[in-house]
């Protein structure tokens, strides 16, 4: 058996101003530097992690297959996608397609990248991949926030999505996937599939798992693998993309029993759709968001902190990850006894390092990236602290999101103010890992508050250990007050921003 293996990954905020060339298809952990991996070094950094990639490695070496595995490109989620970066990677996984001679094709693809040229970055990706080689069977795994077209499924034989957010089964839907595919090249499964979409853009601060609607819907999807569905999956959407089809969606697999997969997936959608008003947010003002969390009482020891969450500045939702306002307004209110991750700065990282280990310094930190697509300004913050931790800011994730995939934040400080311990950054990372602390000495358990710049992925290394959770409403793209964004692409009417509650 011979596979070809890709990883492609970037959720587009089109609200974002970070930009995205192909210096941020990370992880940059080789020497050649920042931007993707190719080849025997994207084999190397994907085997035996709990990555798509790792899960597809772990199916090719468990077929004894020939793997080729062209190139390996993920970048943290900002503005669409520079068209040079896209056509950089679809060239790189095309040419491989062109050289022909495999029996199987396996994506690790997002399915919100939007391009500068592109609104349906992975269906463009498909639809070449197609034009080239008709027959290969494709599998793709996609991430829940996938805004789905209809060139992502009719040009893939075969589509699974995951079913959690946070996303700790990132593998397991590579796995899912991949199998199947494995299962159709020997010609022991024939995968049909149907997917659709309803006109809804739930809140992604109410698309966690582990809440109510989304907890129910996606135990629906794992309950029709015992009713005939090969792969069910839920997409709850990416709703900070002002494209058309953005918003849920859903696909069933079936071993080619058509009415089956369609009937699935209506009740999926119709499931989904009668719960739309709970998908919506509901916004606390942030002066009594913070005066609430001040009256409770501190943590016992061993209690952990409680957690300010900044979710309007959620780097992995496109944020810039610059503003100041949260960690403006906790200063100011005295919150004592804080670790604030963190302020993407990397002027400010710079200088830091430049002062040395325990000098005092007096930074203006974030506020440098503006934000035309939102009203507001954000402006820098300063702080005046001793310089506690220098590093360079790379480590492997603890998990259970990405376990032992390479994060690189990039040159790292911490600053002590006295009362707040403030990370700063020079590359993108949501702190969706204990290690994000821990790689920087700071010890999250011992903190009475710390403050993240997240929205729902820091559950996966950092919601056990949470005394409490208070959200903290700032500023950024990834608001979560949605009349703070212009859509002018997204079809319309859509649910909630025209349609009432019928
Ligand atoms: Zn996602």
């Amino acid at each position: 058996m011979r596979l070809l293996l890709a990883m492609m990954k970037h959720e587009t905020n089109t609200f974002s101003p970070v930009p995205t060339p192909l210096a941020r298809f990370g992880p940059s952990f080789d020497k050649t530097g920042p931007g993707p991996l190719y080849d025997e070094a994207a084999i190397a950094a994907y085997r035996g992690t709990g990555s798509g990639l790792g899960a597809y490695l772990d199916i090719a070496e468990r077929e004894k297959a020939e793997i080729v595995l062209p190139i390996a490109a993920g970048a943290p989620p900002s503005r669409p996608v520079d068209a040079a970066a896209f056509e950089h990677i679809a060239d790189h996984i095309c040419a491989a397609v062109a050289r022909g001679g495999f029996d199987g094709i396996m994506l690790d693809l997002h399915g919100a990248m939007v391009t500068e040229s592109y609104e349906d970055g992975e269906g463009e990706l498909l639809r070449r991949i197609r034009a080239l080689d008709a027959a290969t069977p494709i599998a793709v795994a996609y991430d829940m926030h996938a805004n789905l077209y209809e060139a992502m499924i009719s040009n893939a034989t075969v589509v699974a999505g995951y079913r959690t957010y946070p996303h700790v089964d990132i593998y397991d839907t590579a796995k899912r996937a991949g199998d199947i595919l494995v299962r159709a090249i020997r010609g022991e499964a024939r995968p049909v599939m149907a997917w659709g979409n309803v006109p809804m853009l739930p809140h992604v601060m109410r698309q966690g798992s582990g809440d109510h609607p989304n907890r129910e819907l996606q135990a629906r999807c794992a309950a029709m693998g015992a009713e005939g569905a090969l792969a069910a999956s839920l997409f709850t959407g990416f709703p900070h993309a002002d494209i058309a089809n953005a918003g849920l969606s859903a696909v069933v697999v079936t071993d080619g029993d058509r009415d089956l997969a369609e009937r699935l997936r209506d009740e999926l959608l119709d499931r989904a759709w009668v719960e739309r008003e709970t998908f919506v947010y509901k916004i606390e003002p942030l002066r009594e968001a913070l005066a609430r969390a001040q009256a409770m009482p501190a943590p016992a020891p061993g209690q952990g902190p409680i957690v300010l969450l900044d979710h309007y500045d959620n780097c992995a939702s496109g944020g810039t990850m610059d503003t100041t306002i949260v960690l403006g307004e906790i200063i100011k209110a005295g919150f004592d006894n804080v670790a604030a991750f963190a302020i993407f700065d990397p002027d400010a990282v710079q200088q830091a390092i430049a002062a040395g280990i325990g000098a005092e310094v007096t930074l203006s930190i974030g506020g440098k990236l503006a934000m035309p697509q939102i009203p507001g300004d954000s402006p820098p913050l300063e702080i005046t602290g001793t310089v506690k931790t220098i590093a360079n800011g790379r480590f492997r994730n603890k998990g259970p999101m990405g376990r032992g995939v390479a994060t690189d934040m990039g040159p790292s400080v911490v600053i002590d103010t006295g009362r707040v311990e403030v990370a700063l950054i020079s590359r993108h990372v949501e702190p969706s890992d204990l290690n994000c602390f821990f790689s920087l000495g700071i010890d999250p358990l011992q903190k009475r508050y710390v403050m993240l710049k997240s929205r729902v992925h820091w559950r996966a290394g950092l919601g056990a250990m949470a005394k409490a959770v208070v959200d903290c409403a700032g500023m950024g793209v990834c608001t979560s007050d949605y009349s703070q964004l212009i859509f002018k692409n997204v079809r319309r009417p859509i649910y909630p921003l025209d349609l009432p509650n019928r």
